[in-house]
């Protein structure tokens, strides 16, 4: 971490915001300010360096075109894989996880190089879109409660030997394999398809970064009860019988 405050750099509001993914960043943001750790946000838009001193970085999802125009400048930027060299922590989402990986399929219909930060590869769906509640078990190295989230993307996201899957599933499509996984992370970079914003339905994946950052085993509890009561809510409808 920096020596003065947590910093969380939002990467890309203008390419990469769609679905309001921001509001990780304001979860971020709020649930170190609870613990009384120091933070400060810097949004760069696509026209700006990133910078490499960040603590945490989350990307959002996007359009296709926008995806594609994301990946070209973050890979002439080059700041967020030096940024992540230097051990800093990277959150994702859709678009924003399928640009962490090797290769993605862009809006032309082409494959599109990513940052490689990831061991994952994207290629377009043939079948429907993905879109619908999700739920499914994180990792459990992660130590985190059952995922709950809102996905809608056509990629389909194939893990490498050194991707491990975020999370399995119980209802939903995730990486859109089949084989069950959604979203991925190595070390301190991850990838998931959860918009929703994820971190509004799921805080305590952002209570993971913080910890990360400032290298702890454990935050001061703060009152998870309306959290809570909106994950039973989900898990709840999700699991319905349609
Ligand atoms: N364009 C990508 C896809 O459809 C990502 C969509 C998104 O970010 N929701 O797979």
């Amino acid at each position: 971490m920096s020596e003065s405050s947590l910093r969380v750099v939002w990467v890309y509001p203008d390419l990469l915001s769609t679905y309001g993914d921001q509001g990780n960043a304001l979860v971020v943001e709020r649930r170190a300010m609870q613990r009384r750790v120091p933070v400060s946000r810097v949004d760069v838009r696509s026209d700006q360096r990133i910078p490499t001193s960040g603590d945490i970085y989350l990307i959002g999802g996007g359009e296709d075109r926008p995806q594609r125009l994301a990946a070209e400048r973050l890979r002439r930027d080059g700041g967020l894989s030096r940024a992540v060299a230097n051990g800093a922590i990277v959150f994702s989402v859709c678009a924003g996880y399928q640009i962490l990986g090797h290769e993605f399929v862009n809006d032309l219909g082409r494959p599109e190089a990513g940052l490689g930060l990831l061991d994952v590869v994207s290629v377009r769906g043939e079948g429907e879109r993905c879109v619908g509640d999700v739920l499914a078990d994180i990792d459990p190295r992660l130590n985190l409660p059952p995922l709950t989230g809102f996905e809608n993307h056509q990629g389909v996201t194939h893990l490498g030997p050194t991707a491990r899957p975020f999370a399995r599933l119980r209802i939903g499509k995730g990486n859109g394999t089949g084989d069950g996984t959604e979203g991925a992370f190595n070390d301190t970079v991850f990838g998931t398809y959860m918009h929703g914003p994820v971190m509004a339905r799921n805080p305590q994946i952002a209570d993971l970064l913080i910890k990360l950052a400032l290298d702890v085993n454990a935050l001061p509890p703060v009152d998870d009860q309306w959290f809570e009561a909106l994950r039973a809510e989900r898990i709840a409808a999700a699991t319905q019988p349609a």
